[in-house]
């Protein structure tokens, strides 16, 4: 767990581009956070700046009391979850979850330890053999999740993950999201162009436009905003 400050956050493209504007914006620790607004007000950049994926053109973005700027892609402490899930194709359920922490090698008994738990929150026993192509879509969503969170970061990123769901799951998974979030307590970030999504789930909502902060606040005082 672990609160996420942005100061005068800003991005310019390598084309010129000015896509973040000075942004300033304190996510408290265990915080559930959305970032909401219209296609290009830049959700996606500044999601991918906090997550290292992107650089940053102007400002600090601070995770816990370090620096990411200064801290190196792998020693961060984030886990995503892409909208297209970035599954292995060619690996099971276990082996796509396992993946990472293997990488870092990890004991085997602290791996299975952590896919056997996240399986189990997230209701995935029963198909840890499979592979991506005999999931459904909310399945594979799941695992996405799973993925991030035997990583046991400080910080979750979500970058419109429901967007490729239909409508019925669309709705089941932002419960389970939810649900998770109060159960690990962990500091979530959640892109979404939705707004009843963005209601819903968030503890409290950035409105983004062209690059600005419009508003940060509850969804209640958003809701009865004048
Ligand atoms: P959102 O996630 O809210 O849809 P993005 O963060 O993807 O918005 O994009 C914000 C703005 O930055 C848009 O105007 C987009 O066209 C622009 N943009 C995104 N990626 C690049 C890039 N690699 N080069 C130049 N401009 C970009
Ligand atoms: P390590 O963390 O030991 O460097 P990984 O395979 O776990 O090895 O990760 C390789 C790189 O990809 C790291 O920079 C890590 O931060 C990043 N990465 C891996 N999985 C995710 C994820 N789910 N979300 C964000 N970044 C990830």
């Amino acid at each position: 767990m672990a609160k996420v400050t942005l100061k005068d956050v800003e991005k310019v493209y390598p084309n010129g581009f000015k896509a973040v504007h000075g942004i300033d914006l304190d996510i408290k620790d265990g915080e559930f956070m959305v970032f909401v607004g219209p296609s290009g007000c830049a959700k996606s950049t500044t999601l991918r700046m906090i997550a290292g994926l992107e650089s940053i053109s102007g400002g600090t973005i601070s995770i816990g009391d370090r620096v990411v700027n200064d801290v190196a892609p792998k020693d961060r402490k984030i886990a995503m979850v892409f909208q297209n899930y970035a599954l292995y194709p060619h690996m099971t359920v276990y082996d796509n979850m396992a993946f990472s922490l293997k990488m870092k090698k990890m004991p085997k008994d602290e791996i299975n330890k952590r896919v056997t738990e996240a399986a189990k929150a997230l209701e995935l026993e029963d198909l840890l053999k499979r592979k991506p192509k005999q999931l459904s879509g909310g399945q594979r969503q799941r695992v996405a999740v799973g993925r991030a969170i035997v990583r046991d970061p400080e910080v979750f990123l979500f970058d419109e993950p429901l967007s490729n769901l239909d409508a019925k799951l669309r709705v089941h998974m932002r419960v389970q999201l939810s649900q998770l979030h109060q159960k690990l307590k962990t500091t979530m970030i959640y892109v979404t162009h939705d707004q009843v999504e963005a209601m819903t789930m968030g503890d409290r909502i950035c409105v983004l436009d062209k690059g600005n902060i419009m508003q940060v606040d509850t969804p209640l005082n958003l809701y009865h905003y004048p």
